[in-house]
């Protein structure tokens, strides 16, 4: 049995960075705390848990004094610096330089329009609720709106402005289908108020990391290429969801796995008749966890 491990699955750029920051400031000083998972696989978060990082939420964040605090990769609101700096913390900011633009776009996008009489629309195609998203609409002083799906452009008002920008990890077919609507929309009311020289603005930024959306096509690949997949991931990392999704497709013979302790006896049996097991996961699932999966499906064998 051969065990490969996919070179394109791991962490991206932005969370590497993250935890290389809270390595580095660990090391100076044993303690840190970091609002939210740093990333949601919760074997890594146990990992830099035992070097002295302490997870915390935003009502910790209100009572603590003094300390420093890692912002994660997803990015933060304004309000939660103004927070920080009312308790004298200092922060530690792991967002991701690909978030961080993304937010001063949004961020310029609001303070060009925000007293137009037209009154225009922000709109984040992303996750309701995600750390991500909140960031993003607090640029806006939460005013952004936020859809889902392409079918929820519905809610749009047509007849006022529209800015258009996506969450680094949504899928690029998703946004393209809600550009289509949203112009087809537009083009519909112009129609219908008969005006010729109407022209609703709509401008839309495609903001998706291409280095979570190139994964898609290369898990896919990876995947078709294996007799079977050992997929690893928290449960819960949205995407790991969806990528496992994806690796399900490709190859029905693919399985979920936090780690190597939830290697089933179903999975160890499916492993020892395959000649090619691959081992892959999420942009959250660090690569040491991988190669622990890998080498108990090795020592099983
Ligand atoms: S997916 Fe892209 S934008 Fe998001 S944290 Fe990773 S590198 Fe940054």
């Amino acid at each position: 049995m051969v065990v490969t491990i996919d070179t394109h699955s791991g962490f991206c750029a932005g969370v590497t960075g993250a935890i290389r920051r809270a390595e580095n400031e660990l090391q100076q000083t044993g303690q840190l705390y970091c609002l939210g998972d740093i990333v949601h696989n919760g074997q890594e978060v146990q990992r830099l848990e035992r070097l002295g990082l302490e997870t915390i939420d935003y009502d910790d964040l209100r009572t603590i004094h003094h300390a420093r605090v890692l912002l994660r990769a997803h990015g933060e609101p304004p309000s939660t610096y103004w927070i920080a700096r009312q308790n004298d913390n200092t922060i530690i900011d792991g967002t991701c330089p690909v978030v961080k633009r993304l937010q001063e776009r949004i961020a310029e996008t609001y303070n060009a329009h925000k007293h137009d009489e037209q009154r225009a629309q922000i709109v984040i195609f992303g996750k309701r609720g995600h750390a991500e998203v909140i960031g993003l609409q607090g640029q806006t002083n939460n005013t952004a709106i936020v859809i889902e799906k392409p079918e929820e452009a519905e809610t749009l008002d047509f007849s006022r402005p529209i800015y258009l920008f996506s969450q680094t990890t949504k899928s690029v077919e998703g946004f393209r289908q809600l550009v289509e609507r949203i112009q087809l929309k537009i083009k519909n009311y112009e129609l219908r108020i008969n005006n010729d020289k109407l022209k609703i603005p709509f401008e839309y930024y495609d903001t998706i990391c291409r280095a979570v959306a190139n994964r898609v096509e290369q898990l896919k690949q990876f995947a078709a290429e294996q007799d079977v997949v050992l997929f690893v991931g928290g449960t819960k990392s949205s995407n790991a969801a969806v990528l496992f999704g994806h690796c399900k497709e490709a190859n029905p013979q693919t399985f979920f796995l936090a780690g190597p302790d939830d290697l089933t006896e179903e999975m160890k049996a499916t492993c020892r008749q395959a000649n090619k097991v691959g081992i892959c996961g999420a942009t959250s699932t660090p690569l040491w966890l991988m190669e622990k999966v890998a080498d108990k499906v090795k020592g099983e064998n």
